[in-house]
């Protein structure tokens, strides 16, 4: 049995973080902030405060209660995690990765909580973007993507200490090559020693024991990357944002016909502009290309496609007998989360509100 839970990007743009567990894996596509909900309680000049750590972020909505996956150092008490044991969404959880489709914040901004040792699988673009964007802006433990700037903790209030740890990132193409670029990556702008990187560097080819495929698309930053994932049940499909107009059409291309041989059993399809009456020349012209154009599915092969609507995701899916998968009792904003694709099951989707 998969479990497909989504903490963000439902019925909002980014802030994707879906999370997949099959047998003893669990991973998650994206770990993005969810700007819309951020914005409701905070702006430019008025930030969570790095002072208490998860607290602010946790008691605002802005992270799922999942003790097991974040920072450890960002706990501005030992006994943080006891008051969340009985709120509606808690849940230990693990996760052997995070596959991050590309360096816009909304997909990778939360990664910044995240326990620095959960690898992180991108193209070596997205990594060396991510980590110019951190060197190059403000000291923000919002925007700690690519290393983690630990905190000490003294009289319940964390302060920033000398240590950095650098996220363990798997890059899927290739290793960076010239020197240049390794110093560029194993070093922070004004500090001299090199960060520390808390565990090797595993195969690019599996997360768990999944086996992982990886394709570039076309989007509006470079090095944007499609996954799909083998799970017990067939292959589960996750585009990341994707388009066709730009210079990179040739790679969303490529990628839906990637997908129609894989056969998957459900696609993840970025939906922000989804819909059967979008524009030519929007990025939802990518989505409908893989939506098969709304009916017959042709770009799967198989005919037995049928694209859902879901916030800003759309997800294609069929059953194994091919007949038209129903949506479940709780609406389509569930389908992810629980019934729709038969085989995968959820526990709820992260936010009340999605339930
Ligand atoms: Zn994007």
């Amino acid at each position: 049995m998969v479990s497909i839970t989504c903490y963000g990007g439902v019925d909002e743009i980014g802030g994707n973080k879906i999370i997949v567990e099959d047998g003893d894996t669990r991973f998650s596509f994206d770990f993005g902030t969810s700007f819309g909900r951020r914005y409701d309680y905070y702006e430019e000049y008025l930030k969570p405060r790095a002072a208490v750590g998860l607290l602010d972020m946790l008691f605002m909505g802005l992270l799922p209660p999942l003790e097991g996956i974040y920072r450890e150092d960002l706990l501005p008490r030992a006994d943080f995690w006891a008051r969340w044991r009985t709120a509606p969404r808690y849940r230990r959880l693990t996760l052997d990765g995070v596959l991050l489709s590309h360096a816009h914040i909304d997909h990778s901004g939360y990664i910044s909580f995240l326990d620095p040792e959960i690898p992180v699988y991108s193209s070596l673009i997205t990594a060396f973007t991510s980590k110019a964007m951190q060197d190059s802006g403000q000291a923000d433990f919002e925007r700690e993507v690519c290393y983690a700037n630990l905190r000490d903790c003294q009289d319940d209030v964390l302060r920033t200490s000398k240590v950095s740890k650098r996220r363990p990132f798997i890059f899927l193409d290739k290793p960076p090559g010239e020197s240049s670029a390794r110093t560029f990556w194993n070093s922070i702008p004004f500090k001299t020693k090199e960060l520390e990187v808390v565990t090797a560097e595993p195969q690019s080819d599996t997360v768990g024991s999944l086996p992982l495929r990886h394709f570039p698309v076309d989007h509006s930053i470079f090095g944007a990357t499609a996954f799909a994932v083998e799970t017990s049940e067939g292959w589960l499909g996750y585009t990341g944002d994707l388009r066709l107009h730009g210079a990179g059409r040739e790679n969303t291309l490529r990628f839906v016909e990637e997908m129609r041989n894989l056969q998957p059993l459900a696609l993840l399809c970025e939906g922000t502009r989804a819909g059967w009456r979008c524009e030519e020349d929007s990025g939802g012209r990518g989505v409908r290309e893989c939506a098969g154009r709304g009916q017959a599915g042709e770009r799967f092969g198989s005919g037995r496609f049928w694209p859902a609507q879901c916030g800003a995701f759309a997800c294609l899916s069929r059953d194994r007998a091919g007949n038209r998968a129903q949506p479940s009792g709780a609406g389509q904003r569930c389908l992810l989360a629980g019934g729709y694709v038969p085989g995968v099951a959820g526990e709820g989707t992260g936010h009340p509100e999605f339930s």
